[in-house]
């Protein structure tokens, strides 16, 4: 049995009288992907920004590993947040930026790093600072500084959405392709069931501040748990 990485427990999130979220619990196994798919504005990035301890929750609980997280700063935490836009340093060139994300892991090799340039196409880039690359290439480098830091948990927040559709595709294979690899336990938030599927081992479908339900594709869409998450599948399957 693998142990239990990151427990979730009755978390609520309000924003003056606005609910967001709604005494949300879950886990995730250790080497565990969960996609979170759910319309926009429902809350998941808030749930990712508590997660990563960018924000604090009005109540309920986090532990990682079996110790209790809730009010751990972000920075002693050993989980990552890949955001919609690509957060990278201006000053840095591709490979820089990369090679920042390894030195954090403690655990940079060259010819790793070279791998990983190589896997997101920059090769031919990896002496341009972020200013001479386009928006994609931006996020690729993004992506590949966040797994160059192995941290324990990786969060995504819908870090394909700003890429066309074949770069989309190419990575999306990729970083699970890595995720799984690496055995990182991973959660991935979009708002297509077809990526959703793609990515997670098991997706949750988050609606109106919890989850209504996870499992296997296949089995909510064989037996959904509720008529909300019967029109969500119906209406994107
Ligand atoms: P999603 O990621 O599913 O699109 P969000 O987590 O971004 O949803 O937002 C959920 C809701 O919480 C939205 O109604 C948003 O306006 C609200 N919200 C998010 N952050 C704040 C904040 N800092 N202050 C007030 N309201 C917020």
């Amino acid at each position: 049995m693998k142990h239990t990485t990151l427990e979730v427990k009755h978390v609520v999130k309000q924003f003056n009288e606005d609910t967001v979220l709604n005494g949300l619990s879950f886990q995730l196994a250790q080497g565990e992907i969960l996609s979170i798919v759910g319309p926009s504005g429902s809350g998941k990035t808030t749930l990712l920004r508590i997660l990563a301890g960018l924000e604090k929750p009005t109540a309920g609980t986090i532990s990682m590993n079996g110790r209790e997280i809730t009010n751990q700063k972000a920075n002693r935490r050993d989980i990552s947040l890949v955001f919609q836009q690509p957060l990278l340093f201006p000053h840095m060139t591709v490979e820089e930026n990369i090679v920042y994300g390894a030195k954090v892991s403690k655990k940079y090799k060259k010819e790793k790093t070279d791998k990983q340039i190589a896997a997101i196409g920059m090769d031919r880039y990896r002496n341009h600072f972020p200013s001479q690359i386009s928006g994609g290439q931006q996020q690729r480098t993004a992506l590949a500084r966040a797994m160059a830091t192995e941290p324990e948990i990786i969060l995504f927040d819908e870090p394909f959405s700003s890429l066309d559709p074949n770069l989309r595709q190419e990575l999306r294979y990729w970083v699970r392709d890595f995720l799984v690899k690496q055995g990182t336990t991973a959660i991935f938030v979009t708002h297509d069931l077809e990526e959703a599927m793609i990515m997670g081992d098991q997706i949750a479908l988050f609606q109106e501040g919890d989850f209504q339900q996870i499992g296997k594709a296949r089995a909510i869409h064989e037996s959904p748990a509720n008529r909300k998450v019967a029109s969500f599948i119906g209406g994107h399957l």
